[in-house]
């Protein structure tokens, strides 16, 4: 058993009922919080030791929804001023070029990006089969596993292509045949639900305009056959409430209840144009919910209420979502863009920075249903922490007299510390395993390759 101190923290933060300890300590066995506690303790004893004086160490960051593919599709010209269902159908036309490779280095390059701002816990939303890469899926998982990241893969699909009604091309949708046997292979081979798992799988059909209505069902059904999570866009722009309305006969809540799709295995990401009813169905039925606020305004989407939302039964986290609507991964930027954001609308106390990483970290282990697991620093949890350096940095300089709030408001720019399930991954804001300049060329060959 291998055994960790990390002592003469300035700062815990644990998330675990609002507990902030000052001069705190962590015991690890590991990959398990052994104990917590504050005050001088003895080194001796422990395979690592690690001294955070000047940190502040919290839960590590929960994202819940991202393409990693995309962040080879960054500030792309033609679409950096255009609206969701312009710059899908654009850029559809570049996406159905990756393969194998493309996804292996784009995951790799989109985990160390949030990892860098504070991720441990991932998901990724991989939608877009080109036809002759059915096993794009299988890419994600290696690439993901390279990185030390716990992983919540979603096998996503898109069913319905443009001559169906849809609006993706048919270079890129496969039938409800071939996803649905795709489902059983990714599950077998990849999904594991033990606790503390580093990988399982969700199913994520793309959105009520790129997947049938039968796709719909029958993956609800596969879902509960085996116990799994059900993720999907929805309410992202008013262009789907009139494709919905005009599709459907309702709006994309009311056709989700319809398909059986609201319930407490089920999260959506966006959530921007809802009616207060909506808001009610989504919290009766425990939904959850990424909330995507730097894409959201990217694109020009809207805001999604979340000050509403935030006190209902609804489970909510945070996410960057895909780089080529973002455009960065940067995990730091998106908790501060969520508080900001929700002041814009609702005004000055609309979501405080406690709140914004509470989401961040509590918030969104709840959404990925691994509470009792990741989320806060609390004992029996899983080693996820990350810390952040006080005394030396720019941002931080004259913000002290809050340590945590002081990471929102000052624009903390990465982490300096990370532990992944008990193994630091990041140490002196530099990877410990992780050759983050061979990744970087990689990615850029390729970024340029399917562009031109
Ligand atoms: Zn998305």
């Amino acid at each position: 058993m291998k055994k960790t101190l990390i002592k003469n923290i300035h700062t815990l933060a644990t998330f675990d009922n609002g507990k902030e300890i000052k001069n705190a300590y962590i015991k690890i066995e590991d990959n398990i919080i052994k104990e917590i506690g504050s005050g001088e303790v003895e080194s001796s004893g422990f395979d690592v030791v690690i001294d955070a004086k000047d940190m502040v160490i919290l839960p590590g960051f929960v994202n819940t929804h991202h393409h990693f593919y995309q962040s080879l599709f960054r500030a792309v010209p033609q679409v950096q001023d255009a609206k969701l269902f312009d710059w899908l159908v654009f850029l559809y036309e570049k996406w159905k070029n990756i393969d194998e490779e493309a996804v292996y280095v784009s995951t790799i390059v989109a985990v160390m990006e949030m990892m860098k701002s504070g991720v441990t816990t991932t998901t990724d939303h991989l939608y877009l089969f080109p036809k002759g890469h059915p096993y794009l899926f299988d890419s994600e998982i290696e690439g993901a596993k390279l990185t030390g990241v716990r992983f919540y893969g979603t096998r996503g699909s898109m069913s319905l292509s443009k001559k169906d009604g849809g609006l993706p091309p048919d270079s890129v949708v496969q039938t409800d045949e071939e996803i649905l046997k795709d489902y059983e292979r990714v599950i077998n081979l990849y999904h594991d639900p033990k606790p503390f798992s580093m990988t399982r799988v969700a199913l994520a059909p793309c959105s009520p305009f790129s997947v049938t209505k039968e796709l719909m069902i029958q993956t609800r059904e596969f879902a509960n056959r085996h116990n799994l999570l059900l993720h999907t866009h929805l309410a992202e722009t008013k262009d789907e409430d009139i494709y919905c309305l005009e599709k459907f006969g309702k709006r994309p809540v009311d056709y989700m209840e319809e398909l059986g799709w609201l319930n407490e295995n089920v999260w959506f990401a966006h959530l921007v144009h809802l009616t207060d009813e909506d808001i009610k169905k989504l919290s009766d039925n425990n939904v959850g919910m990424a909330h995507c606020p730097t894409s959201n305004m990217r694109l020009g989407s809207g805001i999604a209420p979340l000050y509403k939302m935030k006190n209902t039964n609804m489970r909510i986290g945070i996410a960057v979502d895909g780089s080529s609507s973002n455009d960065t991964g940067n995990f730091l930027l998106e908790i501060r863009n969520a508080m900001l954001l929700q002041r814009v609308a609702y005004g000055e106390s609309a979501l405080t920075a406690r709140e914004a990483l509470s989401i961040a970290t509590t918030g969104g282990a709840k959404v990925l249903r691994l509470e009792n697991e990741i989320g806060s620093i609390t004992v029996g949890k899983a080693a996820d922490l990350i810390g952040f350096k006080l005394e030396d940095r720019l941002e931080f300089a004259g913000g002290l007299s809050d340590p945590v709030a002081c990471l929102v408001f000052c624009d903390a720019k990465q982490v300096d510390f990370s532990m992944i399930n008990g193994e630091v991954v990041i140490e002196d804001g530099h990877f410990v395993h992780i050759d983050e300049e061979k990744y970087i060329a990689k990615q850029n060959e390729i970024s340029k390759k399917l562009l031109s």
